[in-house]
């Protein structure tokens, strides 16, 4: 039998999920914006050359998705938080180099055979195809005060601390982005919390999934 506890918190579950699923936005969940790539969901064509586009800075994206980053780009130069771009589109070539490098440097250094150097790598370097930078609507950035002065790595959960990173989290949404790997949320993303890691998914999805506090695989299942 449940308890009423049990029950009081089984409405609550039912009330809240209800909210989220009421006014849901009008998407196609096969949009090109909500493409899900990740470690359970490998790519499954690559992005087409043309279809990239080099920011101002170089770094190429989606080039349906530069303006709005660029967008954003000038805001956070308003608001005092000019942002940095560290790593945008990677293709699945490149990702194998930087993995096949780790590989070896594994096998000589630890004296271990490929298979489980392979295995080893697969633990620090994102295995290619299963790599969200593979869409071209994801973007690693922070903000310059951060990267005149981060600690140790630019890339460290310390950045999501920094006003930089609060404005982004507030503000990309606005812009049609969310901070993809949020903090709590490992086990649905299977990937560390990332303040810097910014996707691309719309204006109206992403601020459905960030006022909702989703990830895009729940706010997907929705549909
Ligand atoms: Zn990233």
């Amino acid at each position: 039998m449940e308890t009423t506890e049990k029950k009081t918190e089984k409405v609550k579950k039912e009330a809240k999920e209800a909210a989220v699923a009421a006014d849901l936005p009008n998407i196609s969940t096969s949009d090109w914006a909500l493409v899900l790539v990740g470690p359970e969901n490998k790519l499954t064509t690559e992005v087409n050359e043309e279809n990239l586009v080099a920011l101002s800075n170089g770094y190429e994206v989606d080039k349906r998705i530069a303006d709005s980053y660029e967008k954003m780009s000038e805001a956070a130069t308003k608001a005092n938080h000019p942002l940095v771009i560290i790593s945008a589109f990677r293709s699945v070539a490149y990702q194998q180099t930087v993995f096949d490098q780790e590989v070896n440097v594994i096998m000589s250094r630890d004296g271990l055979d490929e298979e489980a150097a392979i295995a080893e790598t697969k633990k620090t370097v994102t295995e290619p195809g299963y790599s969200e930078h593979h869409t071209g609507l994801a973007v690693d950035v922070v903000d310059e005060s951060w990267y005149n002065n981060y600690p140790k790595e630019v890339l460290e959960e310390g950045f999501g601390k920094q006003p930089g990173a609060q404005w982004l989290a507030e503000n990309a949404p606005e812009f049609g982005f969310i901070v993809r790997y949020p903090k709590g949320k490992e086990a649905i993303t299977k990937i560390d919390y990332e303040p810097w890691h910014l996707r691309y998914v719309g204006k109206e999805s992403a601020k459905y999934i960030t006022e909702n506090d989703l990830t895009l695989e729940e706010y997907l299942k929705l549909f």
